[in-house]
């Protein structure tokens, strides 16, 4: 049976970011995707925003990988010619009543070391964004947007350049615990089922992370992945002049996004969304008839737009550990040696800022993976 060193299940933004870290000290690696191309999931049906790092607790592996891997990322843009604009980023108060909401994520910012964000007031807010309605709003200036699809293809060139080898059209169908470590089945689209030894397996299977880790015993309640939908509609009629910076309203408690927002992209075009919509299967057909209460959410605080610019865009599935109206939930990125898995890394629950977090979780795995070779 063939033998690898190390296999990594997933080419999306994650674990092609994870296989380029490794590249730089293994050769003996392999990336298997089930898609005919990398990113074809998750990573390319996002809002391709850097985040800042406001949102999640302090300490929390989001948190953490989230500032960590903003940076790397605006370097590695930078120094690979990966499109990418720092195009900074208001959360607005439309109201009074929600000042107290702004604050509270005003200090969380400050608690997980961003020492870039400012309180505006409405007066301070009208002077940058005339077109904006508010009654306050926390100003970002290192929250940006990049071309993910540009990103990926740097990472897989860059792999591939040190002998890292993707095998697209091949789904992992099956993995079995072998002495020293794992037997992997996997269906490849042309020559049907192999299987091959690896020493390590790295789970970045994004959307089916908890299928890949059920089967090697792992159907774990915690691990159960919930699927949550995010809708896009994009605005016409070149109202992207109107703003110039991304702003999103402040998120609400009961919902499992960040709040129909309005996304800039390096097309010069504007974007609302994402909603948040638990769903029981992937499907990533838009309900036209959604335009309304997208409007109906987002003119509270950018008036300028009316219902009949909205037009239905993309969509994307966030893979959540958390269900409806449950608490918050972190990554979970571990080696299941404490199950008896030495050497089998998962990456479960890798939804929103994983983007962002990606070469950071890259670092952390490439600290797990010093254990076997
Ligand atoms: C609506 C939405 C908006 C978002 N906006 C942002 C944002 O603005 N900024 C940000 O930082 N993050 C954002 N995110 C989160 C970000 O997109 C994801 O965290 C990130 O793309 C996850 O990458 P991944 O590589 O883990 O997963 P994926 O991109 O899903 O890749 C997993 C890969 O594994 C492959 N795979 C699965 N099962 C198998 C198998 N059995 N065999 C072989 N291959 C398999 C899949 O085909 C896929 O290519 C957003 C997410 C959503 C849904």
């Amino acid at each position: 049976m063939e033998e690898i060193k190390i296999t990594v299940i997933g080419a999306g933004v994650v674990g092609l970011s994870i296989a380029a870290e490794l590249a730089k000290e293994h050769g003996d690696l392999f990336v298997v995707e089930q898609n005919p191309m990398f990113g074809q999931e998750t990573s390319s049906r996002n809002s391709e925003v850097i985040h800042a790092g406001i949102y999640y607790p302090k300490d929390s592996l989001k948190a953490k990988t989230c500032i960590e891997g903003r940076e790397l990322l605006y370097r590695f843009c930078a120094e690979n010619k990966v499109a990418h604009k720092r195009t900074e980023k208001l959360i607005v108060a439309v109201d009074k009543g929600e000042n107290k909401e702004l604050e509270s994520l005003y200090k969380n910012g400050l608690e997980n070391g961003l020492d870039d964000l400012r309180l505006l007031s409405r007066q301070e807010l009208k002077k940058i964004e005339p077109n904006v309605e508010a009654a306050a709003a926390i100003y970002s200036s290192s929250t940006g947007i990049l071309d993910s699809h540009g990103l990926m293809k740097k990472l897989a060139d860059y792999l591939q350049g040190r002998k890292g080898q993707i095998a697209y059209d091949t789904k992992v169908i099956g993995i079995d615990k072998a002495a020293g470590g794992f037997e992997v089945t996997v269906e490849d689209k042309r020559e049907g089922p192999f299987k091959f030894f690896t020493r390590v397996l790295i789970n970045s299977a994004g959307l089916q992370a908890d299928k890949i880790a059920a089967m090697l015993g792992l159907a774990k309640e915690e691990y159960r992945l919930k699927y949550c939908k995010g809708d896009y509609f994009r605005v016409h009629s070149g109202k992207a002049k109107f703003i110039n910076r991304l702003v999103y309203p402040v998120p609400k408690e009961d919902r499992a996004g960040l709040g129909i927002h309005a996304t800039l992209d390096l097309g010069g075009g504007l974007r609302l969304g994402p909603d948040d919509e638990y769903i029981d299967r992937i499907d990533y057909d838009i309900d036209p008839a959604k335009a309304k209460p997208f409007h109906e959410s987002i003119r509270t605080f950018l008036p300028f737009i009316q219902l009949a610019d909205l037009a239905p865009d993309t969509s994307g599935i966030r893979p959540k550990l958390q269900g409806k109206l449950e608490p918050f939930r972190d990554f979970v990125i571990k080696d299941e040696a404490d199950n008896g898995l030495a050497g089998f890394i998962d990456l479960v629950g890798i939804e929103s800022p994983g983007l962002t977090a990606s070469l950071s979780i890259a670092k952390l795995v490439k600290n797990l993976v010093k254990n076997y070779c």
